[in-house]
C-alpha cells in the first residue's frame, strides 16, 4: 500500500510531553529532519506551488525555520532572509514585538533584505497561537514584501494561528494538523 505524504509526516514527527513546560506536546521536526525521505517529501510538497512564480526570497524563522526555509530557497532558486531574536543580527534591522504565550518578545530582519515589492514566502515549521508568524508577517510588510504565502509543515488549529494570518490576507499553507 502506499503511504501518504501525510502519513509519512506524521510517522516522522515525534512528541515530547511537557516540554519545554507542563501540559505543551512538543512537536520535534529533528526526526523529521534526520529522515531522508521524509525531509524530501515536505520540501517537494511546501515547494511545489510555487513552482515558476519567481519568488524572490524565502524569509525563515529563527530557527527550524532556517532549515526548511534553506531547501526551500534552494528549490525554487531564491534567496534567503533570517528572521531571528533580537540581538542576533549584525547590520541595521528592523524589528517588531510579537506575543508569546506568556508576554512579549521582539525579533529582527536586517532593513536591506527585501526590497520593495519582492515576492517572499514566510516559512516556520509550526503555527500555533499565529503570534510568532504575525511579527514576521508585519516586518516584512513593513520593508514592502509582496507576501505570496506563508508555509508551515505543521499547524495546531485549535490555537487559531492560521486565522490570524488569513485575517492579514496572507495565504497560508499547511502540510498537516
Ligand atoms: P506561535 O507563535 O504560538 O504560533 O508559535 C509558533 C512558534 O513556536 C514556532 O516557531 C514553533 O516552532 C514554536 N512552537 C509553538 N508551539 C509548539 C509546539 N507545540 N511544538 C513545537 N514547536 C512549537
Amino acid at each position: 500500500m502506499k503511504t501518504t505524504l501525510e502519513d509519512t509526516l506524521l510517522a516522522s514527527i515525534r512528541t515530547i510531553p511537557d516540554y519545554p513546560k507542563p501540559g505543551i506536546l512538543f512537536r520535534d521536526i529533528t526526526t523529521l529532519l534526520g529522515n531522508a525521505r521524509a525531509f524530501r517529501r515536505a520540501i517537494d510538497e511546501l515547494v511545489h506551488p510555487y513552482v515558476g512564480l519567481k519568488v524572490d526570497k524565502i524569509a525563515g524563522i529563527e530557527a527550524r525555520g532556517f532549515i526548511l526555509g534553506g531547501a526551500i530557497a534552494h528549490q525554487l532558486s531564491a534567496g534567503f532572509v533570517p528572521i531571528r531574536k533580537k540581538g542576533k543580527l549584525p547590520h541595521e534591522t528592523v524589528r517588531v514585538a510579537y506575543s508569546l504565550e506568556y508576554g512579549l518578545d521582539e525579533m529582527e530582519m536586517h532593513k536591506d533584505a527585501v526590497a520593495p515589492g519582492e515576492k517572499v514566502i514566510l516559512v516556520d515549521d509550526l503555527i500555533a497561537t499565529g503570534g510568532t508568524a504575525e511579527g514576521a508577517v508585519k516586518l516584512l510588510s513593513q520593508m514592502g514584501a509582496d507576501i505570496v504565502a506563508a508555509c508551515f509543515v505543521i499547524d495546531l488549529p485549535d490555537l487559531g494561528g492560521r486565522r490570524k494570518l488569513e485575517n492579514l490576507g496572507v495565504d497560508v499553507r499547511t502540510l498537516i494538523a
